[in-house]
């Protein structure tokens, strides 16, 4: 006699009680529905900001003094609607299957964004040219709350979608909580948190996030892997608040 499927015993019941939506229309079946996939409202990226990626801001960028310590920055939905959900979903409704459709959204922007040309006039993203991806990590009390990284997930499998090898560089020592704090403030909690733990010096980086709201977090890990000898930092997040 074989054993029951338990596993999927477990699933099937599990699906039963709280089906899987539609993370845009809430339609029961899939996490991100066919319809809702093909009507995702992309940043353009030929009108997007190169330095912040802020969706407009191609010739006058109302969100960055082209200033930020990143060769170019790629998001690509606005943070409002389907964009917010999926970042929601993922990190505080703990939808982890929802990783791999937000990597995927992500490889998707990077690669719109590769036709266009980044300040220093290289494309804007272009595989070969990047040795790792980093991800901005979670506060070590965020982790202790949701007891995943989620951002982990989402260059794990970005890593896969591109093949390029995961480096899991940063460090973030305990801070006061982004979500409470003003714009200025943000930048100073920040600036002591954060640590390298693995050599990156001479790499072309692509650090990910899920969203940019000032772009501190960015900056901030940006900043610390070029002080550590990174050459480059190729930032993209899925979502940007603008
Ligand atoms: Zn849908
Ligand atoms: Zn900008």
């Amino acid at each position: 006699m074989s054993l029951p499927d338990l596993g999927g015993l477990v699933d099937g019941l599990q699906e039963l009680m709280w089906p899987t939506r539609c993370v845009g229309c809430e339609l029961p079946g899939e996490l991100l529905c066919d319809q809702c996939r093909a009507h995702l409202p992309w940043i353009d990226q030929q009108l997007a900001c190169p330095v912040c990626g802020a969706p407009f801001g191609q010739l006058i960028c109302t969100e960055c003094k082209r200033d930020w310590p990143v060769r170019s920055c790629v998001c690509a939905l606005p943070f409002s609607g389907i964009g917010a959900r999926l970042v929601t979903c993922l990190k505080d409704g703990h939808e982890l299957r929802l990783a791999p459709v937000v990597a995927a959204a992500m490889a998707t922007a990077l690669d719109e964004a590769s036709a266009w040309p980044a300040p220093d006039g290289a494309p804007r993203f272009d595989t070969p040219s990047i040795d790792a991806i980093c991800f901005v990590p979670a506060t070590a009390r965020a982790y202790r709350r949701r007891g995943f990284d989620h951002m982990e997930l989402v260059a794990r499998e970005l890593s896969w979608l591109l093949s390029l090898p995961l480096d899991d560089a940063l460090v973030r020592e305990e801070g006061l909580d982004q979500r409470i704090l003003g714009r200025g403030d943000r930048e100073l909690n920040l600036r002591d948190t954060i640590e390298v733990a693995s050599d990156v010096s001479g790499m072309d980086l692509l650090l990910v996030d899920d969203v940019i709201t000032t772009g501190a977090s960015m900056r901030a890990c940006s900043a610390a892997l070029l002080d550590r000898g990174a050459t480059s930092v190729t930032a993209c997040a899925l979502a940007r608040v603008w």
